[in-house]
């Protein structure tokens, strides 16, 4: 047999692995009738790909078995850690994961593996791969082939693309293509062919692995008209981090959300602003709105997805980091994620 890539199988959780719930009570509502949890399928995953072996030398490592809503930081510092580790031993990594916070890890394993000089790709499915009608089987195929592919990033395969990690967003909760990747094009694209759309990133500078993360993070949506004392009972309770939802290229509320910001930002709490809109880039230079909510201190987002923008805040504010130090970090490209100051961010850059 020739030499085939070294794959390594990491495996998380998430609905692939689910079976129903043989005890407890049915849920009418649910498609499946019956609750999925966990399984034993998790340790059998590779006996779902028999063939696979041909082209890829696969091995698989169990690391945990959850509903990925029960995953965070400790579960992405584990991953990361684990890649880390055989970064040398395997020509790629595949990790399987819950599709409802998919995009959160992936956006986490982009700033923590900096430097990061081989594939790892995420998927999951939203059938368990032991029922007949599973797109787990074509998801685990093609994102191994991925992972033998000169994309030296952290990407998501599902459907029919790979997507660059830190731009995905889980957009349906049926679909079969659950994911997409509102301001860039997928980097591969499987059909009959397969086809390289974006070019990938290529690693800058070493392998430094750095896994930590803020969790006093929160995200607020601003509602039409509302007064800003969401913000402040978040500030009060003791936050490092607010990621506002606010309104088209990023505008607040000029009655009293300019001054809350200023005052949460004086007590030293980072906030970022975001959009309610799922495409585009936040300009907070385009309306008054969102000019007082820069002068009063927030970080733009630029093109980021909410899940790069707020992770990039807790992995930042981890390092220790605050006010411009904070500001010029943030608003910089750590990994191709749509920061505000990375120039070829956003398909959508200058509309206005
Ligand atoms: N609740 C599941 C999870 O995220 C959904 C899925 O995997 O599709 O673990």
């Amino acid at each position: 047999m020739p030499i085939r890539p070294r794959v390594l199988f990491l495996y998380t959780g998430g609905t692939l692995g689910m079976l129903k719930r043989t005890v407890g009570p049915a849920d009418a509502g649910s498609p499946f009738g019956i609750p999925l949890a966990p399984s034993h399928v998790a340790e059998d995953v590779l006996s779902y790909v028999r063939g696979l072996e041909e082209e890829v030398d696969v091995e698989g490592e169990l690391l945990c078995n959850l509903d990925s809503s029960d995953m965070g930081p400790p579960h992405w510092a584990r991953i990361g850690g684990a890649i880390a580790a055989r970064i040398h031993r395997y020509d790629g990594f595949v990790v399987l994961h819950g599709t409802d916070t998919m995009a959160w890890t992936a956006c986490a394993l982009s700033y923590a593996l900096r430097g990061l000089p081989k594939p790892v790709v995420l998927t999951g499915s939203q059938r368990p791969i032991a029922f007949v009608r599973t797109d787990a089987r074509v998801n685990l195929v093609h994102s191994a082939l991925c992972a033998t592919m000169d994309v030296p990033e952290v990407g998501i395969y599902f459907g029919r693309w790979l997507f660059r990690g830190n731009r995905a967003t889980k957009t349906s909760i049926q679909a079969y293509d659950a994911f997409e990747s509102p301001d860039l094009p997928p980097l591969v694209e499987m059909g009959v062919e397969v086809l390289r759309r974006t070019p990938s990133r290529r690693p800058v500078g070493p392998f430094q692995p750095t896994f930590a993360f803020e969790e006093e993070v929160v995200v607020l949506d601003i509602v039409p008209g509302s007064a800003p004392r969401a913000l402040q009972a978040v500030v009060s309770a003791g936050v490092r981090g607010v990621v506002l939802r606010a309104f088209g290229a990023g505008n607040v509320p000029q009655r009293g959300w300019p001054s809350a910001i200023q005052d949460a930002v004086a007590s030293g709490v980072a906030v970022a602003l975001h959009s309610q809109c799922l495409r585009g880039t936040v300009d907070l230079s385009a309306y008054e709105g969102g000019r007082a909510a820069l002068d009063a201190g927030a970080l733009p987002t630029g093109s980021m997805t909410l899940e790069a923008a707020t992770v990039k805040l807790m992995f930042l504010l981890a390092q220790g980091l605050t006010g411009d130090a904070l500001r010029a970090a943030y608003t910089e490209d750590l990994a191709g994620e749509g920061a505000a100051g990375d120039r070829s961010r956003s398909v959508e850059a200058g509309a206005l």
